[in-house]
């Protein structure tokens, strides 16, 4: 994990997951989410210390594992202040809500309760029920709403940098994704058309590298969330009868060169196909009906 500078006060820890950092003044500072695991938040740590770099608050983006769970050690060693979007903010104080939304609400076996998909529960200390500013002492930041890959995904704007969370991934983690993980198709892609016309001087996503240019990027995310959306109803279009969603998923790895390699990843899988479903169901062109007791999805076209 590298600590790289963007600006005098504007920094963040690249890794497999970044986080964020933000210095607001030499008493006040805030991390922007907090990795997987106690490991990550301790090399955070030791290096904020190292730099005599304060860390007083913590802002976390949205509720999913790899970018909270190293927030409970954090919040075991100090005392910091956190926030979180409203829905997101459920899911940190109650981490199995996960697990149990990918499996459709059944009570999850503890193989399904991984590190990615539950963290240990989260203390939030004020809920943001709106993107709009937040103050911290003297200083203030911006929030973005930027839904789509998770129900209330926060951006943070500060000093014209945007962290964007999961709204966007880098162009190598995007292609090996293959399927990026997203719970709503068009919220997503409106998501992506937002963060065109924000006025930033650059950008850092969840996964992927700073960009002072990141247009292009989110041109090439926009591209392929359109061609799964494409992909996905061409496979449809084809079988007149309909398939289930689980056959769909298949055909759409497949198509993909995807080679998935546990039930949670299935699952995750099923999310996002599902996510694009969605978008198509609500424009009428698929159908999801029970056929011979069969949960079907079928082209609208006749
Ligand atoms: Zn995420």
């Amino acid at each position: 994990m590298e600590f790289r500078s963007i600006t005098e006060n504007v920094y963040y820890f690249q890794g497999s997951v970044n986080i964020g950092y933000v210095k607001f003044s030499d008493t006040e500072g805030m991390l922007i989410d907090a990795g997987l695991e106690e490991q990550a938040m301790k090399k955070v740590l030791k290096t904020l210390k190292s730099k005599e770099l304060p860390i007083t608050h913590l802002f976390i983006t949205h509720a999913h594992a790899d970018h909270y769970g190293g927030a409970e050690y954090l919040q075991r060693q100090q005392k910091v202040f956190t926030m979180a979007p409203k829905f997101e903010a459920a899911i940190l104080q109650e981490p199995m809500l996960e697990p149990l939304y990918l499996f459709h609400g059944v009570n999850p076996i503890q193989e399904w309760r991984n590190k990615f998909l539950e963290g240990k529960p989260v203390k939030v200390d004020v809920i943001l029920e709106e993107a709009g500013e937040v103050r911290v002492g003297e200083s203030r930041f911006q929030t973005v709403d930027l839904p789509g890959h998770s129900y209330h995904q926060f951006g943070v704007i500060v000093e014209d940098i945007l962290f964007a969370a999961d709204a966007y991934f880098g162009v190598d983690i995007l292609h090996k994704h293959g399927i990026p993980y997203i719970v709503d198709a068009k919220q997503t892609m409106e998501s992506l058309e937002k963060i065109k016309k924000l006025p930033c001087s650059g950008a850092v996503p969840g996964h992927g590298s700073y960009e002072k240019n990141y247009l292009p990027t989110i041109g090439g995310n926009l591209q392929v969330h359109d061609q799964i959306e494409n992909l996905l109803y061409s496979l449809l279009d084809k079988e007149e009868d309909g398939i289930s969603i689980e056959q769909l998923v298949t055909r759409a790895c497949t198509e993909k060169e995807i080679t998935i390699r546990n039930v949670p990843s299935f699952m995750l899988f099923r999310t996002a196909v599902t996510a694009y479903l969605t978008k198509l169901i609500q424009e009428g062109r698929v159908e999801i009906l029970v056929r011979n007791n069969q949960l079907v999805v079928a082209s609208s076209s006749e």
